[in-house]
C-alpha cells in the first residue's frame, strides 16, 4: 500500500484498472482454452465413432466375403477400412518430432472427421500427448491399428483363398478351402472382439479425461471468482479509503485556506470601514472616495465567500452542530438587518420589518443568523435600486415561518426547484456576482433544525423565500442538537 499512496490518484486508478483488465484477460484465456480442450475431445470421441463404425462395417464385409466369394464385398472391406488408415496415417505423423501438419490433416479428413474440427484433433495430440487420459487413448489407438492390421492380413489371406483356382469337382479340394475360410472367419471374429474392447477403452479414457478436465475447469473457474471476487472488495475498500483521504485533505485545505484569508480580510476590512465613515474628515478626493469604497466591496465580498466556504465545509463535513437556546428572533433579524443597513442604504433599498414584539423560540442563534443573512443579501442582490423588500416574522402552528420578499428580478419556474442545490444560480441573474452557496446555506440549516425552505417567485416581479422552523425541534438524522450548551458550529 505504501507505493500505492505515493501516486496520483490518476495513476493509482490506472493500476487498479490493469489489475483488473489482466485478471479479466485471464478469465477469458481460461474460458477459451477450456472449451478449445472439450471441443476437441468430443472431436475425438466423433472420430473414434467414426472408426469404430467403419472397423464393424469392415469386419462385416470380410465375413459376407467369406461366404459370397463375391469381390464387390472384399471392394466394401477395403473401402471400410479407409477410414481407419486415414486416422493411423494422421496418429503417425503426429507422433513424429517435426510433424507435417497437411500430412496428418489429410489422414484425419479421410477418417471421416470435420475440417473443423482437425485443429482441435492436433492439438490435443500434440500439446496433452503427455497427459495421462490422452496417452493411454493414444496407445489404445495404436493398439487398434495393430489389430487393424491383423484384420487386413486375414482378410489378404482370405482373398488368395478364394482367387486361389481349385478344382470344385474335387471334395477334398472344396472342403480344405471351406476348412481355410472358417478358420478366417474366426480369425476375423476374433479381431473384431479385441477391437471392440479396445474401442471401450478408448471411449472409456476420452470420458474420464473429460471429466477431469470439466472439474478442473471448474475449480479453475471458482478460484478465479474467488479472486475475483476478493479483489473487487479490496478495490472497493482502497478507493474508498483514498476518497475519503482525498476528501479530508481537501476539506482540510479549504478550511484553512478560508480561515487564514479571513484575518487579512478583516484587517483590510476594518481599515476599509474607517476610511469610508471618514471620508471628509481624511481629506480623499472623490476618485480616492470611489477607491476606498472599491476597496470596501470587494473585501465584504471576499469575507462573505470565505464565511460561506467555512459554514458550508463544517456543514458537509458533519462537524455541525445545533446548540438550541431560547433566542428572541426579533432581535436577531433586527441585529442582522442592521449589519445590511449600509448595502440597502448604497442601493436606495427600502427594508421593511413586519414582527411581533418579540418571538423567542429556541433555534441556534448563528445558524438562523447565517439563513436571515443570505436571504435579505440576496433580496437586496436581486432587486434592483430603489425596490422594496420585507422581512416577515410570524408563528404559525408548530413552526416559525421567516419570509423574506423582495420586488426583484425573479427566478424562472423551471430553476426554482434547483437554486437550493450546491453551487446552483438562476440563469437570469449570472451577471450578479455570487458563489451559488448562499441558498445552498440557508437550506442546510433549516434542515439541522428539521425545517423546511420554500420560494414563490415571478420572474420580473420579485421573490418570496420562506424557512419554517419548528418551535419543538425533534432531533432528525441531520440535525444533531446538544441543548443547553454552548456554540459549536
Ligand atoms: P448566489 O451567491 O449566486 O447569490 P445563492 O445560493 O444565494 O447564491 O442563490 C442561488 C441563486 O438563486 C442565485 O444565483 C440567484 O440566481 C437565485 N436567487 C437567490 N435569491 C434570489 C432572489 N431574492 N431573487 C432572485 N433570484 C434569487
Amino acid at each position: 500500500m505504501n507505493w500505492l499512496r505515493e501516486h496520483t490518484v490518476q495513476n493509482k486508478f490506472n493500476v487498479i484498472i490493469a489489475v483488473i483488465l489482466l485478471v479479466l484477460l485471464f478469465g477469458v484465456v481460461n474460458f477459451w482454452f477450456g472449451l478449445k480442450v472439450m471441443s476437441s475431445i468430443r472431436a475425438y470421441v466423433g472420430g473414434e465413432g467414426l472408426w469404430s463404425k467403419a472397423q464393424k462395417d469392415a469386419a462385416l464385409s470380410l465375413v459376407t466375403y467369406a461366404n459370397s466369394g463375391d469381390e464387390a464385398d472384399y471392394q466394401k472391406f477395403q473401402t471400410f477400412l479407409k477410414v481407419n488408415e486415414g486416422d493411423k496415417q494422421a496418429r503417425l505423423e503426429l507422433a513424429k518430432p517435426a510433424p507435417n501438419y497437411e500430412v496428418a490433416r489429410q489422414g484425419f479428413i479421410q477418417g471421416g472427421n470435420s475440417p473443423a474440427d482437425v485443429d482441435n484433433l492436433i492439438f490435443l495430440y500434440r500439446d496433452f500427448h503427455w497427459v495421462s487420459y490422452m496417452n493411454t487413448a493414444i496407445h489404445d489407438w495404436t493398439q487398434g491399428d495393430a489389430d487393424i492390421a491383423g484384420l487386413v492380413s486375414v482378410g489378404q489371406t482370405m482373398h488368395s483363398v478364394i482367387t486361389s483356382p481349385i478344382d470344385t469337382t474335387d471334395p477334398a479340394q472344396v472342403s480344405n478351402r471351406n476348412a481355410k475360410l472358417v478358420a478366417l472367419t474366426r480369425q476375423a471374429y476374433s479381431a473384431d472382439s479385441r477391437l471392440t474392447m479396445v474401442e471401450d477403452d478408448f471411449s472409456a479414457v476420452l470420458g474420464a479425461g473429460s471429466r477431469s478436465i470439466q472439474n478442473a475447469l471448474l475449480m479453475v473457474t471458482m478460484l478465479l471468482t474467488v479472486i475475483l471476487g476478493t479483489m473487487a472488495i479490496w478495490i472497493a475498500r482502497s478507493v474508498a479509503k483514498i476518497i475519503i483521504q482525498v476528501d479530508q485533505a481537501k476539506t482540510e485545505f479549504v478550511a484553512l485556506a478560508s480561515h487564514q484569508l479571513r484575518t487579512p480580510a478583516t484587517a483590510v476590512q476594518a481599515y476599509a470601514t474607517f476610511l469610508k465613515e471618514n471620508y471628509e474628515g481624511a481629506a480623499l478626493n472623490p476618485r480616492q472616495q470611489e477607491f476606498v469604497r472599491e476597496i470596501y466591496r470587494n473585501n465584504q465580498r471576499l469575507l462573505t465567500i470565505t464565511d460561506q466556504m467555512l459554514t458550508t465545509i463544517q456543514a458537509d463535513s458533519g462537524q455541525s452542530h445545533i446548540v438550541l437556546t431560547p433566542t428572541d428572533l426579533v432581535a436577531l433579524a433586527t441585529e442582522v438587518a442592521q449589519n445590511l443597513q449600509s448595502v440597502f442604504d448604497e442601493r436606495r433599498q427600502r427594508l421593511k420589518l413586519t414582527t411581533p414584539r418579540h418571538l423567542i423560540a429556541r433555534v441556534d442563534a448563528e445558524k438562523i443568523h447565517v439563513v436571515l443573512d443570505n436571504l435579505l443579501s440576496n433580496a437586496s442582490k436581486y432587486t434592483p435600486a430603489g425596490g422594496n423588500i420585507t422581512l416577515v416574522l410570524k408563528s404559525s402552528g408548530s413552526d416559525i415561518v421567516i419570509e423574506v420578499k423582495d420586488s426583484g428580478v425573479g427566478i424562472p419556474k423551471a430553476e426554482q426547484a434547483t437554486i437550493f442545490g450546491k453551487f446552483m444560480r438562476a440563469t437570469n441573474t449570472l451577471d450578479t456576482e455570487g458563489t451559488g452557496l448562499g441558498l445552498y446555506l440557508v437550506k442546510r440549516m433549516a434542515d439541522l433544525h428539521g425545517g423546511s425552505v420554500s420560494v414563490t417567485s415571478t420572474p420580473g416581479k420579485g421573490s418570496s423565500f420562506s424557512v419554517k422552523i419548528p418551535k419543538e425541534h425533534k432531533r432528525t438524522r441531520l440535525s444533531e442538537a446538544s441543548y443547553g450548551q454552548s456554540l459549536s458550529g
